[in-house]
């Protein structure tokens, strides 16, 4: 349920969709939150889209319950629910002109005439497309079709704004322009978003929290930084982000610090309580590039630090980020990969052979393998 001052708009409880055997959906527990921009990643397949038109009512769902406002609406039809869906091909209509394309949702809902005029021109004057009203959609660029589709799905103000990746079809430097247009929109008309991406820096640039899907089923929902800093599991410990991962077995749990025997020797490691880890568990001991330093051979170890001695193998990365991979002495195939701002430290590590590489136990984070 919803904390704090947010408030739950859907939810789904103990979702499944099957297809004759195949089991596309299991066991999904999700809420959206009212007024979030909530995006859905995950690789092609994993039942994103589904769940899309699960929430939309294009399809039924098998087993569980879909929820507005605490109500179930699983019988509810597609137009009685007060969503509106961006589609990747924007499904425009080609024969009407911009204006009369978002205009439609109005016109069918036989609203007064000046009403239809005045909430349409204030739309496209949002979305920047106030000149372009009397134009069709094949005298458009995708840019700007993507915009009309958002114009025509946010005019009738749904409570929820559906988009199955949206930006897809669009090249590099469109679709950040894009990003950024689509998350301005969603915080001036303070309207929940529920956007499906496979992009992984799509879903941080735009994600008030991101729901991680692989083969159906959910991995974890939270804030960016928390499924960075903290993945609930290997998968997302995986996925998300560059990450250092060093399997081991648990030797000792204290509240939330794991000691792991490993390849390299007992490290310690932060870990969720909640996961219950016990010895002889098999985890990964994870740690991100960039918490990691290297100390020149002779230096002494900080306090409190994990030290690895080992052989610089590869340095790369001429921007502003210096890439390097230590090779632990003790276990010289765990290519240990660390990222720091290129300065004089870098430049310095970069030009030696033998080094340490140290990363304090806060930075350590354990999950089960
Ligand atoms: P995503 O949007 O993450 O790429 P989808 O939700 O579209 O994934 O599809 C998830 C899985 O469900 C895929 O394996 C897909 O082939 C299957 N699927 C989707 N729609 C149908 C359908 N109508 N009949 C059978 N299988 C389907
Ligand atoms: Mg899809």
């Amino acid at each position: 349920m919803s904390s704090g001052e947010s408030r739950t708009l859907v939810e789904l409880c103990g979702v499944a969709k099957t297809y004759g055997t195949a089991r596309v959906l299991q066991d999904v527990n999700l809420t959206v939150e009212d007024g979030e921009f909530l995006v859905i990643l995950g690789p092609s397949g994993s039942g994103k889209t589904t769940i899309l038109r699960l929430i939309g009512g294009f399809i039924p769902a098998t087993a569980g319950q879909i929820r507005l406002d605490g109500a179930v609406i699983n019988d509810l039809p597609i137009n009685r629910r007060p969503f509106n869906t961006v589609f990747q091909d924007y499904a425009l209509f080609p024969h009407m002109t911009v204006q009369a394309n978002v205009a439609y949702g109005l016109s069918v809902r036989h609203l007064p005439k000046p009403e239809i005029a005045s909430r349409t021109a204030r739309v496209l004057d949002l979305v920047s497309l106030a000149e372009f009203a009397d134009r069709y959609p094949a005298q458009l660029s995708g840019g700007q079709r993507q915009r009309v589709a958002l114009a025509r799905a946010i005019v009738c103000q749904p409570r929820l704004v559906l988009l199955d990746e949206p930006l897809a079809a669009l090249d590099v430097d469109l679709r950040h322009q894009m990003q950024v247009f689509l998350k301005e929109i969603q915080r001036r008309i303070k309207t929940t978003f529920l956007f499906i991406t496979h992009d992984q820096e799509e879903a941080i640039t735009l994600a008030d929290r991101i729901c991680v899907m692989d083969h159906g089923r959910i991995m974890q929902v939270g804030a960016p930084r928390d499924l960075y800093d903290r993945p609930g599991n290997a998968h997302v410990a995986r996925f998300f982000g560059e990450n250092n991962l060093i399997a081991g077995h648990v030797t000792g749990v204290s509240g939330s610090i794991a000691t792991v025997e490993t390849p390299l020797g007992a490290l310690a490691g932060h870990c969720d309580p909640a996961q219950g880890l016990a010895d002889g568990d098999k985890v990964l001991l994870t740690i991100r590039p960039e918490k990691i330093r290297l100390l020149p051979a002779g230096a002494p170890s900080p306090a409190l630090e994990t030290t690895i001695p080992g052989q610089i193998a590869r340095s790369g990365f001429a921007g502003p980020l210096t890439q390097l991979h230590l090779c632990p002495d003790a276990a010289p195939d765990l290519m240990i990969s660390v990222k720091r701002l290129s300065d004089a430290s870098a430049a310095a590590s970069a030009a030696q052979v033998s080094a340490r590489a140290s990363w304090s136990t806060a930075d350590t984070w354990v999950v089960r393998a």
